[in-house]
């Protein structure tokens, strides 16, 4: 028997029991508010290994971690990134598995991520206009990612949620029909406003703010919606509602106007093994230093996470007027 507890708690005595992995930061598309045109990913071998994930994945669910979130970058374009989700739906104490994804790549692999033991999946969908939907990611094929939406629910996760960002003057219009498209198919939509995340010059992030509330106003218009009490349901940072006559719930992600620091159940690890506590803060410790060290063992890396929790800041600030504070984009942390 070891000393170890079994459980992180911070200290503000919130307990962090969900990690999100990025299991790389490359993407196949360049959505406007998350990457610059020209990005200059992490060399390969800075990048932690499949066998490294499921070392760090293993630590978290010893330490009492029941759900954890693959992200990206774009996860499923990780080489052999199956081998890695295979054992990860196995492991004892992993409640939910999920991945977050830009679903080009869904359309071939949704019936497999969904036997590994994938149980929960966030696509990205921010137009249905293929011309569009292509401007707003660069390199995006609208039919591709509809398809794999629909190859997502074939295969029947436990929950399928559309990730929206809507920029002013750009996809506004789009609210209304992202929702319909959302509840035609019985699955759930989180409109989420773009966070100041690296340094883009493609748009101004303060003139195309959207708020949360905003949107609501928009969606009113067509639907009823009821604030969703369940603590089950509404646990993290979206706010739920249910629309009246169907099973979809809308979530608002609102990082400017409703923030959710006090229930941050969550921690970050980037591609490269950086432990990040906070998304709108830099403190951050190496994971990937401690696994690779000669003298490496799991009991070293779960002490590492455990005093990690005592940096975790209790709240993010963020200011769209002023130059960005933290200089790394989505794709390094994976939303
Ligand atoms: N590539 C996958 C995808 O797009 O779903 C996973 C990684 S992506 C960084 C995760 C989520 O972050 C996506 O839903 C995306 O829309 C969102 N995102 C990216 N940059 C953002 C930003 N600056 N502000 C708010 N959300 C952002
Ligand atoms: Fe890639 Fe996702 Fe970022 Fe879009 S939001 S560039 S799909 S990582």
């Amino acid at each position: 028997m070891n000393d170890l507890p079994q459980v992180l708690i911070d200290r503000f005595q919130r307990r962090v029991d969900y990690v999100r992995l990025s299991v790389t930061d490359r993407c196949d598309f360049r959505c406007v508010y998350c990457m610059a045109e020209d990005m200059t990913f992490t060399p390969k071998e800075q990048v932690l290994t499949l066998e490294e994930i499921q070392e760090v994945a293993r630590a978290f669910v010893e330490l009492g971690v029941g759900k954890i979130r693959l992200t990206g970058g774009e996860p499923l374009i990780r080489n052999n990134i199956l081998a890695l989700i295979e054992p990860l739906g196995q492991l004892p104490g992993l409640d939910q598995l999920a991945i977050t994804t830009n679903g080009s790549q869904l359309h071939r692999m949704a019936s497999d991520l969904h036997e590994l033991g994938v149980t929960r999946i966030n696509i990205s969908l921010d137009s249905l206009q293929p011309r569009r939907f292509r401007q707003l990611t660069r390199h995006g094929n609208l039919n591709q990612v509809i398809a794999g939406i629909d190859a997502a629910i074939e295969a029947g996760f436990e929950q399928i949620r559309l990730n929206a960002v809507i920029l002013k003057g750009r996809n506004e219009d789009e609210v209304l029909d992202l929702v319909n498209f959302a509840y035609q198919r019985n699955i759930d939509i989180a409109f989420i406003e773009e966070m100041p995340l690296g340094l883009i010059d493609e748009h101004d992030r303060a003139l195309s703010f959207c708020s949360s509330e905003a949107l609501r106003d928009i969606i009113s218009r067509q639907y009823t919606l009821e604030p969703l009490g369940d603590p089950e349901d509404t646990a993290g940072p979206a706010r739920y509602f249910r629309t009246t006559g169907g099973p979809t719930r809308i979530g608002f992600i609102s990082p400017h106007s409703h923030n959710f620091c006090h229930l941050c159940n969550r921690v970050r690890v980037t591609a490269e093994g950086q432990l990040l506590l906070c998304l709108g803060n830099e403190h951050s410790v190496d994971l990937r230093g401690v696994i690779r060290a000669k003298d490496y063992t799991l009991d070293t890396l779960k002490r590492t996470i455990i005093n990690a929790m005592s940096i975790k800041p209790e709240s993010h600030h963020f200011d769209l007027d002023e130059a960005p504070d933290i200089v790394r984009f989505m794709n390094t942390t994976g939303g």
